[in-house]
């Protein structure tokens, strides 16, 4: 009888591939896990325990069928791993490095409820397609058959190329448009380089371009061109741009120089630091913590980005504030840990009061506790009066999070409909909008969320506009 090559998690210990140390890493932009070794990925994919119901999957938002391909892996056919990798994911290295795993396939694997670790599916993942590129198996598209139809797609970030990619299979003239001057979306500007290096997101880029879709960078849509003129030239149109209204600080002093926003300084880090673009801001010192006294204001993974950006930019010191506690914070624990470990100070149950200075020199600081849980069941933070205390502070960060921009006005567009919080109100789904022929998906329906989210999105929509377009070419031929 064959030997099992699975279910070796009673044997086999968890290990993840090796991180950098945090004084090495802590000086620049690289992703601070190695890749695993082919024995290792081997052998890390063996603890898989083929369990009849795959929760790792259900809680993968793309459904991807993990324990096949960790099966495929462990008996080293890497090749067919990928084909059933790629079939669910459009990008599964970009999602094996940043997806939260701990809350989507790794917290739900059934042997990490069983006490003996989760398979470490992301890392595996990673290890599939990064190896893939490698060997050559993942191609430009070819599609079989070129239709002349065409769909214009607003936003470069991963929603919008994970249509992108499923239209152009299927033969229709895609173009892209963007008001950056790089493809990607937060993955290229916003993601840094120690989370996502940046030639990964570049080569799918260029794959794309190569399949034959058109990028139109630096063209704000609504400024440089008008939505009317996209859907004039387009059968049908996606929205893709995501949310970057940056929910902002009040209290005295808030407007103060050297406040600034989370999105601002780490665009200007990845095209400084990763790109080796030239940045006014940067050079100047108004986006950059070198020498400074940073202070972080927020708790999610745009904050643990910016204090690890502010480290490797050679920051005096680097403080997080946040207003509840670690086990509440929206933010990956795992990233709180890397954060630790380089060198960030967290100050839980803190809120800012208050910024002295023209050029900001101090924040005042509340401190807080947890009340009664609110509606959503959360505990809401109350301040403690009388225990306030200044932080010094040259820089100060403000990662609050993100809304939607109010596309119907800046669009000229009042019959697209939006939710109370701005967002597109889009059918789940389709990504079908009030508007026919408009489809939405990612963040710009969803507020922020994940890229996994959004490319999952970006495929389903891609279906859906296919359906479209091609009853609208059977209509035509109808007549
Ligand atoms: C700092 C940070 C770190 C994050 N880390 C993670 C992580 O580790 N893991 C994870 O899963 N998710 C993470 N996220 C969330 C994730 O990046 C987003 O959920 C995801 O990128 C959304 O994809 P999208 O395609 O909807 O939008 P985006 O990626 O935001 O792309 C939208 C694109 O639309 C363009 N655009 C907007 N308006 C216009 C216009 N008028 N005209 C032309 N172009 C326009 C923008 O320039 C942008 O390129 C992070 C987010 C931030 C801000
Ligand atoms: S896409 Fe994300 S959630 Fe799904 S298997 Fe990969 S890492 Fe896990």
């Amino acid at each position: 009888m064959a030997k099992q090559p699975m279910l070796k998690f009673v044997t086999v210990e968890r290990d993840m591939p090796e991180k950098r140390g945090a004084d090495t890493r802590n000086k620049d932009f690289d992703e601070i896990y190695a890749e695993f070794a082919k024995a290792k990925a081997e052998e890390q994919a063996s603890r898989c325990s083929q369990c009849g119901v795959p929760y790792c999957q259900s809680h993968c938002p793309l459904h991807n069928n993990i324990p096949d391909w960790l099966k495929l892996t462990a008996t080293g056919r890497l090749q067919e791993a990928y084909e059933v990798s790629q079939a669910t994911n459009t990008f599964p290295e970009i999602c094996g490095r940043i997806c939260p795993q701990d809350r989507l396939c790794e917290g739900n694997c059934v042997i990490e409820q069983s006490g003996h670790g989760t398979v470490t599916i992301g890392a595996v993942e990673k290890y599939i397609t990064d190896t893939a590129w490698e060997e050559g198996w993942v191609k430009t598209i070819t599609p079989a058959l070129e239709r002349d139809q065409s769909v214009g797609i607003i936003g470069a970030g991963p929603g919008g190329l994970a249509a992108a990619d499923a239209l152009r299979r299927a033969g229709v003239q895609v173009t892209v448009y963007d008001r950056y001057d790089r493809a990607g979306g937060l993955l290229t500007y916003g993601i840094p380089g120690f989370k996502l290096e940046k030639d990964v997101v570049m080569r799918r880029i260029e794959q794309l371009e190569k399949s034959g879709v058109e990028f139109v960078l630096n063209c704000n849509v609504g400024e440089d061109l008008s939505f009317d003129a996209i859907r004039g030239k387009h059968d049908a149109v996606l929205i893709a741009t995501g949310v970057y209204k940056t929910r902002d600080l009040t209290g005295p002093g808030s407007g103060a120089d050297g406040i600034v926003r989370a999105i601002d300084y780490l665009t200007a880090s990845n095209k400084a630091s990763n790109f080796g673009d030239e940045v006014p801001e940067f050079t100047s010192g108004e986006l950059n913590a070198k020498g400074k006294k940073v202070v972080v204001i927020g708790g999610g993974d745009t904050a643990m980005d910016c204090v690890r950006t502010a480290i490797r930019q050679g920051a005096e010191s680097v403080k997080c504030l946040y207003r509840r506690d670690r086990a509440n914070m929206p933010g990956s624990q795992r990233e709180v840990q890397n954060a630790e470990e380089e060198g960030v100070e967290f100050v839980w149950l803190s809120a800012p009061k208050a910024f002295a200075g023209d050029s900001v020199s101090s924040v005042t600081v509340q401190k807080m506790r947890l009340g009664a849980p609110d509606a959503s069941g959360r505990q809401s933070p109350e301040v403690i009066e009388g225990a306030d205390y200044v932080e010094d502070a040259d820089l100060v960060i403000k990662a609050l999070g993100f809304e939607p921009e109010d596309l119907p006005t800046l669009w000229g567009q009042p019959e697209l409909a939006v939710t109370r919080w701005g967002t597109i109100r889009a059918e789940y789904g389709t990504g079908k909008t009030s508007l026919d022929g408009v489809y939405a998906v990612g963040d710009i329906v969803r507020g922020a969320s994940l890229v996994v989210w959004a490319i999952r999105d970006g495929r389903d929509c891609a279906t859906a506009m296919l359906d479209y377009l091609n009853n609208g070419a059977e209509a035509v031929a109808a007549e």
